[in-house]
């Protein structure tokens, strides 16, 4: 038997060995590497099963070709994938992503942080990713159905209602769920909740599509709550305005926070005053429906427009990164710290550096990490998937009620493991090793499998 103390630099010179070139799956892991490793040496079960190496191993990573017919005529080949990260709690689940570029590298790494982010919904959800590099921006309507169902007639092999369950990501929304949804069930012959972000008419759930923002809101709320702090009255900048980011702005302001600044990838809008909830509406629309720039909002409204400019540049005391992955630096973490921001939650996937995380740490920032913050997209869909299995949908308030609930305990999950000394909280830590400990035990359970 192994009792050998394991060592945060020698675990990750092995990963890396073994995972060469994927710099963001290298990130995800040392992060929780970082908080869990302490935790193993402390319980050496986890040791001397190498329960580490094993969660940090894909189930099985698929790959496949996908073939489509452009509006021109012209045959396109993209590549499509699924990683099957982990079914140790529960089905696998996570989302697909759309997007140029999309790498092997960036699904591991969403794959292994989905595992810890389930296993705090306290649902019995499993992890996976998937994706392609298929760009959706641009194409026509009848481009997108046609790549969605060559997509799924590969992917439906692989998914099932009790198997795997994908959801939409970045370039994944009602429309692409839709597409895909109708190809399966054309390609199975059957009726069953195999994806989550459903239209209301065919199975959907209602707040799936504002959960995410929703939730990141609500556990920002119970962190400065817990800090002798509030939401009311406090300004805030919100990065993105996709899903995520349009869902969190609408709920700070019907919590009392001021959203000030907004984003896409071109530039941010400022907002001196404050979004009204007119104006958010009118977002929501042109990204939603219109699928347009964020540029025309301050042309339309004649507010100040930044290009190529970052959202953390303006001082607010709460700040929601919600875009993409690595988006907060370290250089925008001294910013934010120096003009005095209180809280920062993550609404998107590992949004802030490691170095900016522990910049921020260091200067007493509550700082609410993706894995535990952005968890309520994925907690409704667990949600939808019941709603599905019972052949019922459940009302607006009672949807959100579970998803305080949820938010709620997934805070109090992070302070059990991440309080340290006096007030402060860990919560990168707290929400690693609570995520870590319910995946570790249930492998365990199983014996070497
Ligand atoms: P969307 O595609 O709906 O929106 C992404 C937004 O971020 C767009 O406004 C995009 O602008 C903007 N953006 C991209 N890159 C940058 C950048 N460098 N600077 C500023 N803005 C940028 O995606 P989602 O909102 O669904 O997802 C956002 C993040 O949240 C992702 O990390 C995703 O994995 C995560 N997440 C999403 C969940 C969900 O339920 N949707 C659940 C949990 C996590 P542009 O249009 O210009 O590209």
């Amino acid at each position: 038997m192994f009792s050998n103390k394991l060592n945060i630099e020698e675990f990750m010179q092995g990963l890396i060995k073994r995972n060469p070139h994927e710099p963001e799956f290298h990130q995800a892991v040392r992060e929780v590497a970082e908080s869990v490793i302490p935790y193993i040496n402390q319980n050496p079960q986890y040791i001397e099963t190498r329960i580490l190496e094993r969660m940090t191993e894909p189930d099985r990573v698929i790959s496949f070709r996908v073939c489509w017919e452009d509006d021109d005529g012209r045959i396109r080949v993209n590549r499509g994938y699924r990683v099957q990260f982990n079914n140790a709690i529960g089905p696998y689940k996570g989302g697909l992503r759309f997007t140029t570029h999309l790498t092997l590298d960036t699904l591991k790494f969403l794959g292994f942080e989905q595992t810890f982010k389930n296993s705090l919904t306290t649902l019995p959800l499993g992890a996976a990713k998937g994706g392609s590099d298929f760009n959706p921006k641009g194409k026509s309507d009848r481009e997108v159905m046609r790549f969605c169902q060559a997509f799924m007639s590969e992917l439906h092999k692989h998914i099932g209602p009790d198997m795997d369950i994908p959801a939409g990501d970045i370039g994944v929304g009602g429309r692409e769920i839709s597409y895909l949804f109708g190809q399966y069930k054309r390609l199975e012959n059957r009726f069953h909740g195999v994806l989550t972000g459903k239209g209301l008419e065919y199975g959907g759930s209602l707040i799936r599509k504002e959960a995410t923002g929703f939730g990141t809101v609500f556990f920002m709320n119970e962190m400065l709550k817990h800090h002798g702090e509030s939401l009311d009255g406090k300004r805030c900048v919100v990065s993105g305005s996709g899903n995520v980011a349009l869902y969190t702005a609408e709920k700070i302001m019907q919590l009392g926070g001021i959203v000030i600044a907004m984003s896409d990838s071109s530039g941010v809008i400022h907002v001196k005053d404050g979004l009204t909830l007119e104006q958010l509406n009118w977002l929501i629309d042109l990204k939603e429906h219109r699928r347009g720039r964020i540029k025309e909002f301050a042309d339309h409204f004649n507010c100040e427009f930044v290009p190529d400019s970052k959202v953390w540049t303006i001082p607010a005391q709460l700040a929601f990164a919600c875009a993409t992955q690595n988006e907060l630096t370290i250089d925008d973490a001294k910013t934010l710290v120096s003009n005095g921001c209180i809280a920062v939650a993550e609404g998107a996937n590992m949004p802030s550096t490691l170095e900016a995380a522990h910049y921020l740490k260091e200067n007493k920032v509550l700082f609410a990490p993706a894995k535990a913050a952005n968890a309520g997209g994925v907690a409704v869909s667990g949600l939808e998937m019941t709603q599905n299995s019972m052949r019922l949908s459940w009302s607006m308030e009672e949807l959100e009620d579970r998803l305080k609930t949820i938010m709620k305990q997934i805070h109090k999950q992070c302070i059990q493991h991440g309080q340290e000394d006096g007030e402060h909280v860990d919560y990168v830590r707290g929400a690693n090793i609570a995520g870590f400990k319910k995946v570790a035990d249930a492998m365990l359970a199983y014996g070497v499998v």
